[in-house]
């Protein structure tokens, strides 16, 4: 088997962020825990707050600039940290964004349409337009060639960062170096937890760990769907990507993990559990954890242990993949202290 640098030498990538992020021990927590908990930092990727996002963007900016484009389409959700950090990967490439809003989270408070990261995309300088459906991944992408054919008519050079399946899983390919980065730095662990949305994360993390020959179990903690779903939905992308590096998959069906424990009460809404996780992350180690990902991957790793899928003693790694900005997004959902009114 090629090595993983070799691997990825074959795909253009911008060079967006400072590798390797760092990989710290959590001591306190280790000690609360039982488990020797070690987590790796990359909510510090640098660019416009951060994310795992920076990782995956290296290569759509990379094919980006390949083809000469001047313009990124991407979608997400309102607060999407992917169409935030494209919004920044953009800019420093002289490019234009246009960022599609999905309403996926129906109901939510007024701050969720105007701060966090919608506020960060204006500072940016990012476009923006709605779509009115969040489960709709094909209608989504399909707004956004609409938009690129207007574009092109133009005269412009748009490229677009899609959603959905069936598109070469290139975001996926920042987790593959990812994985490489991080064996390197921790050599092994006995079980790791990362957050499992669309699955470029997870399928990435999973083909460059196990490229590097670790053999430990991944948890994929599910943000999005429920775990048999989003199974599913990870054999696809890992099939892909499998196909897109050109090589025989590393892993076999049953090596996908998948958890739904923590996803109650759905994407983009913090239960009980998840607000208790964000808020035992920052008391212990002064972290901060967002509501819609990393606190969840947080409260699953506790939810793991306390089921004895994790035990106790063993070397732990958890993923964390930032979402800062969302935080002042969700300050009224979360409630967390005062109203801090005079
Ligand atoms: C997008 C996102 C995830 C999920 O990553 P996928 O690659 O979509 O599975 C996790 N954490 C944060 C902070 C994110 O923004």
């Amino acid at each position: 088997m090629p090595r993983t640098e070799t691997l990825l030498s074959a795909f253009p990538r911008a060079s967006l962020l400072a590798q390797p992020t760092p990989l710290e021990r959590l001591n306190r927590l280790s000690a609360d825990l039982g488990i020797d908990l070690w987590i790796k930092r990359d909510d510090l990727t640098g660019l416009s707050f951060g994310g795992n996002k920076t990782r995956q963007l290296e290569f759509y900016i990379g094919a980006a600039r390949a083809a000469a484009a001047d313009t990124i389409l991407i979608t997400g959700a309102v607060q999407s940290n992917f169409a935030r950090t494209a919004a920044a990967a953009a800019a420093k490439h002289g490019m234009q964004a246009v960022l599609q809003r999905e309403e996926r989270v129906p109901g939510m408070d007024p701050l969720y349409y105007r701060s966090g990261n919608i506020f960060l995309s204006e500072i940016l300088g990012a476009d923006a337009m709605s779509y009115p459906e969040g489960e709709d991944e094909a209608g989504a992408d399909a707004a956004l060639e609409t938009r690129a054919e207007h574009l092109r008519a133009e005269g412009r050079i748009p490229y677009i960062i899609p959603l959905g399946l069936g598109h070469p899983p290139l975001g996926a390919l920042g987790y593959v170096q990812g994985g490489a980065e991080l064996a390197a730095q921790i050599g092994g662990f006995d079980a790791a937890v990362v957050p499992s949305g669309s699955g470029a994360t997870h399928a990435g993390f999973l083909t460059g760990v196990r490229l590097a020959g670790i053999t430990a179990p991944v948890f994929g903690i599910c943000v999005r769907r429920d775990a048999a779903s989003q199974k599913s939905r990870l054999e696809k992308v890992a099939d892909a990507l499998a196909d897109l590096i050109d090589i025989p998959p590393p892993f076999g069906r049953d090596d996908i993990l998948t958890w739904d424990g923590a996803l109650a009460p759905g994407y983009g809404r913090a239960g009980p559990a998840t607000r208790a996780a964000l808020q035992c992350m920052a008391k212990a180690e002064g972290i901060l954890l967002d509501p819609v990902y990393s606190a969840k991957t947080f409260a699953g790793l506790l939810g793991l242990l306390k089921e004895d899928s994790i035990r106790t003693g063993q070397k732990v790694l958890l993923l964390h993949t930032g979402g800062l900005p969302a935080l002042f997004a969700y300050q009224n959902d979360l409630g967390f202290g005062g109203a801090g009114a005079p």
